[in-house]
């Protein structure tokens, strides 16, 4: 949808993957046990050889106890400089379903955060398994109608209207408009003990 080098996600995440993978001393086995994604499908993304989708890159990231943006993006090099970040630049189609994610501002351990722009194309809808203990989402609407579910219930946020949840259970979001909707979602992680 948006000009982007539809390798350079696949790349990094085939790298990011290997590399946390043999820092854990994780076999691939072992690595299928603790994300709940299969041998062969694991094997596959750390050749660069598969799109995953946005659900199971979730369950990646969760199996592993990483954020979600470490997977796609590497952190900024501190804070020296202001960060100027362009969501046009930056965004993805994971595996070509109705949802655009770019890490406006991938994880970084000092600040416990990670910062992206969701774009739900009309008539996606994403239920999401519970984050790690402790996460918390701040949903923002930039433009259009986003419903989100949290605790069994959908509520609709406008444009300029914000949410914040618990996100260590499940939760979803939908567009159930016309037009696309797009909102910035910051994901915050608890400290590790
Ligand atoms: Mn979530």
């Amino acid at each position: 949808m948006n000009a982007h080098q539809p390798d350079e996600p696949n790349r990094h995440l085939a790298a990011a993957l290997r590399a946390r993978r043999k820092a854990l001393g994780w076999s691939l086995d072992r690595a299928a046990a603790e994300t709940g994604v299969s041998k062969a499908m694991l094997g596959q993304i750390e050749r660069g050889e598969s799109s995953p989708t946005v659900a199971t890159l979730w369950k990646i990231a969760g199996g592993f106890h990483a954020s979600l943006s470490s997977l796609l993006a590497a952190p900024p090099d501190g804070d020296a400089v202001p960060l100027l970040r362009r969501a046009q630049d930056l965004r993805s189609r994971p595996a070509g379903e109705g949802m655009l994610v770019a890490a406006l501002f991938p994880f970084e351990a000092r600040t416990g955060f990670e910062i992206f722009e969701l774009t739900l194309l009309p008539g996606y809808e994403r239920c999401s398994e519970a984050h790690e203990p402790g996460v918390c989402e701040y949903v923002l609407v930039v433009r259009g109608t986003l419903e989100v579910l949290v605790e069994d219930v959908w509520t609709p946020l406008g444009e300029g209207e914000a949410m914040r949840f618990a996100a260590d259970r499940p939760h979803g979001y939908r567009n159930r408009a016309t037009l696309p909707v797009v909102f910035h979602d910051v994901i915050h992680y608890p400290a590790r003990a």
